[in-house]
């Protein structure tokens, strides 16, 4: 045995956005939307968390009394849309601090309403999971939004055998 040897090369299983992009799919898992489950992180330059959100009714309401369906069959009054808060307006309203110049890690690609309070917050970068509702006229309008406020976005594509491996891990961990 060498003095080197508790020198062991070993490194992070997951690098910073990997770690974010999880936390924030972490915090769909609490949503009860039975569709869309979106969650998201603020983080700073120093990759410290500074808020956390997933969409969701208003916090303390009576949720038997809201509606989860989508069926624009029925009125807007009778529908999730105008009563659910997003995830990152969740999260930008429950931050104690300045989001200036922090990353946003989300599932979802924005909608515009949430890319408006993204660029007043003043937010640097958006990282994203998925892009699925890509073609929709909001999501044009977010990257409208992002280019005119200069905020960066880019995909972040999470291999889900990194899950399947940490949670493998897990097992062997405690
Ligand atoms: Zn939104």
């Amino acid at each position: 045995m060498t003095a080197m040897s508790n020198y062991l090369n070993s490194k992070s299983r997951v690098n910073w956005d990997e770690y974010f992009m999880l936390q924030a799919i972490v915090a769909s898992f609490r949503s009860k939307d039975p569709v869309t489950k979106v969650g998201c992180v603020f983080v700073d330059n120093e990759n410290h968390q500074l808020s956390m959100g997933y969409n969701g009714f208003i916090a303390g309401v009576d949720e038997s009394k809201l509606p989860w369906g989508k069926d624009k069959d029925h009125p807007l009054e009778h529908q999730k849309y105008p009563y659910v808060v997003h995830a990152e307006a969740n999260a930008i309203l429950h931050s104690s601090v300045s989001l200036k110049n922090s990353r946003c890690y989300v599932t979802h690609f924005p909608c515009h309403e949430c890319a408006k309070m993204l660029a007043s917050k003043k937010v640097k970068e958006v990282i994203y999971f998925s892009d699925k509702h890509r073609t929709s006229e909001s999501t044009k309008i977010s990257k409208r939004l992002f280019e005119l406020t200069g905020i960066e976005h880019r995909q972040l594509e999470i291999d889900l055998n990194l899950l399947s491996e940490l949670t493998k891990s897990i097992e062997n961990n405690f």
